[in-house]
């Protein structure tokens, strides 16, 4: 019934879900883990949700999800998913009736949160729908959405301090509910998440749930906040989960272009050395002995860095003390001097250029570099 987990010497652990497909993207079974986000466009306005659909694939986003709130947004889905180089996830509260129209559509996935669609007639006619459409269920529980606590005639209603205590179990409770009933109609492509905006109690829960259901998990931080502050809450939780191999797909949710939940999510992967997209650039914190502007140059690399996919590593470092030694170990690098600076490659400086000049001898370098290495 339980996933497997399988120990990889020197990287983390990795719980093997049973796998299942959104179109061509498979989520689980060891899959690399699928970056996912969610359109903030208006569902009804088709043209602009496929341009946000197009620049999340363009960052590298796997799957995309849209909100289906009314019935205007589920007659503009056929467009929207016949658009999308992605597969195209309806999330669906309330109407279960949108569900089904959103299979008509043709959608890749549904997103159900069992809290808000409690009659289990309605969910059982969402589920026999997605089954005869080969379309995967995602149950997404969230804390925010629990259903209420039922409290026995005589007892006493529980505290808040007792309600907080036991969030972590009716989380789960409440994702295993629909999985039965998913179950019960023999329905097995199903993903699960269990997501909170509270870091320890998200961890508690899918930790809790990981250890009773083979199904993958999606994982995330609920509703963490503008990117600067939810893009820390979003690594330490999402990355403690990885990091116990918890997480078959990530979804990073911030209040701002999707498009940055995306480029937060590579960058928690690649911290875990999970995956990898595109440049990793090591830059050092300055100091006293900074003799260049180092940050306005570590800015303009990285701007220049964003239209790369290659994964190669780039280190852009303020001084030759500590400067050439780590610029060596990237694949390509500048090190800061008075005024003038070392460009690298692979170890050996190739070029000392004046300060005004070392991003743009940088990157000739770097696509000098990625030009010789397709010609291979
Ligand atoms: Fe200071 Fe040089 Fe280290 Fe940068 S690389 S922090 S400038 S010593």
């Amino acid at each position: 019934m339980h996933a497997n987990v399988m120990e990889r010497p020197g990287q983390p652990p990795r719980r093997i879900s049973r796998p299942v497909r959104f179109g061509e993207v498979t989520i689980g079974g060891g899959a690399p883990i699928v970056v996912q986000s969610m359109c903030s466009s208006d569902t009804r306005d088709a043209p602009a949700t496929g341009a946000q659909i197009a620049a999340l694939a363009e960052a590298g986003c796997e799957v995309v999800r849209v909100a289906v709130p009314n019935r205007e947004a589920a007659a503009a889905l056929p467009e929207i998913v016949r658009g999308s180089p992605l597969p195209v996830v309806a999330d669906i509260h309330f109407d279960h009736r949108l569900a089904l129209l959103a299979l008509q559509a043709g959608v890749h996935g549904l997103r159900l949160n069992p809290g808000n669609i409690r009659d289990p007639t309605k969910v059982r006619e969402v589920v026999r729908g997605a089954a005869a459409h080969g379309v995967p269920i995602r149950i997404g529980v969230n804390a925010g959405s629990l259903p209420p606590v039922e409290v026995p005639e005589g007892r006493l209603p529980p505290t808040v301090e007792e309600l907080r205590a036991t969030l972590p179990e009716r989380l789960v409770e409440a994702a295993l509910g629909h999985v039965r009933i998913l179950e019960g109609l023999d329905f097995h492509d199903t993903i699960i998440s269990l997501k909170a905006f509270d870091v320890p109690l998200t961890i508690a829960a899918n930790r809790l749930l990981a250890a009773q259901v083979p199904y993958p998990l999606h994982v995330g931080i609920t509703e963490a906040g503008l990117p600067w502050a939810g893009t820390i809450r979003s690594a330490v939780g999402i990355g403690i989960l990885l990091f116990e191999g918890l997480g078959d797909t990530v979804r990073v949710s911030l209040t701002g272009d999707p498009v940055e939940e995306v480029r937060v999510a590579y960058e928690i992967l690649r911290a875990l050395d999970l995956r990898r997209r595109g440049p990793t650039m090591i830059s050092c914190p300055t100091c006293g002995r900074t003799e260049v502007d180092l940050v306005r140059l570590a800015r303009q690399v990285e701007e220049h860095l964003r239209g790369i996919e290659d994964p190669i590593t780039v280190a852009v470092m303020g001084c030759v003390v500590n400067g050439p030694g780590e610029a060596r170990e990237a694949d390509y690098g500048i090190a800061g001097g008075k005024g003038k600076g070392a460009v690298f490659r692979h170890g050996e400086v190739v070029a000392t250029v004046p300060e005004e000049e070392l991003v743009e001898a940088l990157m000739a370098e770097i696509e000098r570099g990625l030009a010789f290495k397709r010609l291979r």
